[in-house]
């Protein structure tokens, strides 16, 4: 390919509220173009690269035996209804109507359009297990779009679906995929780490995801130095082996006015006592039924925690009338004691503490010197509140510490989740009907363009690794006037493509600096530049990012080659 006839509009300049440099050079290097907000064309650049990730996707999934199929983008939205996902997802489900004011969604994700064509496919256990895959676009709502392919409205993914007889075979079908997305991480050569996580908008247990490492990623995990776990923070398991009851004497309960003052921040500078003497107290409802939740005043509750100690299904804020009903004060004043109707479910955290502060259940009223045990009866204890940096690992006691990252895969058991509602069900040896059992695998194709582009670059541009690059190489000619210089770099150019290289001619009429400016910023792992030398028959070989030498132009391909042996350069360090 001719950069003269190769659309890939550069750009100078993009608009400042682009945070991401990689965002900032997919744009200005040619590789992709917004539409809308979230929304964007793939020029030829990025989409030889976003090809090359579904590439390497495709052959792992084939390898790891599933198949692959394609489903509709246009789903009827009567299928979300029977999953309750209509609800559940709200505004972040992209809806239409056809000409016949039939309700349609554009796909988030598709368990609900594979179950229910499994459920018309399968009959008898003969016919399972089985994993089904499609690289397609996803679309989601997202209120900030941010980060380019990060977080876009409207995204490639692979998903996958297992479909298995029993959880013996789901946890078979799970490692396989796992196995595969291994094997997917280290072909593309971008290093990750696996996190444990919590099921958002899919559910399902045993969930992990694949992270790329990077401070601009939104993600947070914790993850322990000591014996190399991660997590979300969310779901990060803290040890509470260092918990030891107070021995500080209960000192009498006080009621103190605390006129309007509702939020930790107010009520804390409003009695001048640290944010962790105080408990929140945070009213949910699981499966129903009204929840109180108490965690320490500067710790984050975590939903999923809760949710998982109480063994519920469904886990919902309480509204405000809920709140009010059980603590009989208005929102911001709820405590545990004497509040009517909830289980009080408490941090473990909180069996160290005592004479803490908590609302007092009455409008403008706290508690000090509140007690379990003595002011309100010893609570269901349980971790339910988010991991820290310095908190200690449940596995091994060394303290966690923070992290940022990218979420590229994600992995899910989903047991019946979808299959019950759906119906998807076989006819088991014995006779008997029994659902399919599901295991769900989301990998983002065209947001790993962008956590490469993120990881893989220096002050210049990108430097893609040889896996994904939408070119092996480019030939740059110095002076497009110079005809022996014209005349050596199409030949470097032919045999180039005939050792089977995808190589791209810089043959425009552009100053030299525009040239290797542009070349550096597109990150095309080979450079050969025809220049000066050319006259004797000399050209100079570059691993962009890495090493470069002069050499005759015969030993051009074999010298590009051997530079560019690895899938990366040699050395290469992410900027800080
Ligand atoms: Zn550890």
């Amino acid at each position: 390919m001719r950069t003269g006839e190769f659309f890939a509009p550069t750009l100078r300049q993009v608009s400042g509220d682009v945070e991401m440099a990689s965002h900032r050079l997919l744009l200005r290097g040619g590789f992709m173009r917004q539409l809308a907000a979230g929304i964007y064309c793939l020029l030829p650049l990025g989409w030889r690269v976003v090809h090359n990730i579904e590439e390497i996707v495709r052959e792992e999934m084939d390898a790891a035996g599933a198949q692959e199929l394609f489903l509709p983008t246009l789903h009827p939205v009567e299928l979300w209804e029977k999953t309750g996902r209509t609800e559940s997802w709200g505004p972040e489900l992209m809806r239409i109507r056809d000409r016949n004011d039939r309700a349609f969604c554009l796909g988030g994700t598709h368990e609900e359009v594979i179950t229910q064509l499994v459920a018309s496919g399968v009959r008898s256990y003969r016919e399972l297990p089985f994993t089904l895959y499609q690289i397609q676009v996803k679309f989601r709502d997202e209120i900030r779009p941010r980060g380019g392919m990060v977080r876009a409205r409207e995204f490639g993914m692979k998903d996958a679906y297992s479909f298995d007889r029993d959880l013996a075979g789901l946890d078979r079908s799970y490692d396989a995929m796992v196995e595969g997305y291994h094997r997917i991480m280290q072909r593309i050569g971008l290093p990750y780490h696996v996190a444990d996580s919590s099921g958002e908008g899919i559910g399902g247990w045993d969930t992990r995801e694949f992270v790329s490492l990077s401070e601009a990623g939104e993600t947070a995990y914790v993850r322990c130095e000591g014996c190399d776990y991660h997590a979300t923070p969310e779901v990060g398991e803290i040890s509470t082996s260092e918990i030891v009851p107070s021995d500080d004497p209960m000192q009498p309960l006080e009621r103190v006015e605390t006129p309007d003052q509702r939020t930790i921040e107010q009520v804390t500078a409003f009695l001048g006592v640290p944010a962790q003497r105080l408990v929140k107290t945070l009213i949910y409802k699981a499966d129903g039924r009204v929840v109180a939740a108490l965690v320490r005043g500067d710790r984050d509750l975590s939903e999923d925690k809760l949710k998982a100690a109480l063994g519920a299904d469904e886990l919902v804020m309480g509204d405000p009338a809920t709140i009010e009903r059980v603590s009989g004060a208005p929102v911001g004043f709820a405590g545990p004691v004497g509040i009517k109707e909830a289980e009080i479910v408490a941090d473990e955290e909180l069996r160290g503490e005592r004479n803490f502060v908590t609302g007092g259940n009455e409008a403008d009223l706290h508690l000090r010197n509140v007690n379990w045990g003595r002011d309100f009866p010893e609570p269901r204890w349980a971790q339910i509140r988010n991991a820290e940096p310095g908190d200690p690992c449940a596995k091994c006691g060394k303290p966690l510490t923070e992290y940022h990252g990218i979420e590229l895969g994600h992995v899910f058991k989903l047991g019946t989740k979808y299959s019950d509602p759906l119906e998807a069900r076989y006819l088991d040896e014995d006779g008997e009907r029994k659902p399919i059992i599901m295991g769900c695998y989301g990998f983002g194709t065209t947001r790993v363009m962008a956590a490469v582009a993120e990881y893989f670059r220096d002050d210049a541009g990108i430097i893609w690794p040889r896996s994904v690059a939408p070119f092996d190489a480019i030939v740059i000619t110095i002076s497009q006037d110079d005809e022996v210089q014209r005349t050596l770099a199409e030949r470097v150019y032919a045999e180039l493509r005939a050792a089977g290289l995808d190589v791209l001619l810089e043959d425009r009429d552009e100053r030299p600096g525009v040239k290797f400016k542009d070349a550096d910023l597109i990150g095309v792992p080979g450079q050969i530049v025809v220049g000066r030398l050319a006259g004797e028959g000399k050209v100079e070989v570059r691993r962009r990012g890495g090493e470069s030498t002069t050499v005759d132009a015969d030993e051009a391909v074999a010298a590009l080659q051997k530079l560019m042996a690895d899938n990366v350069p040699a050395g290469f360090r992410p900027p800080e």
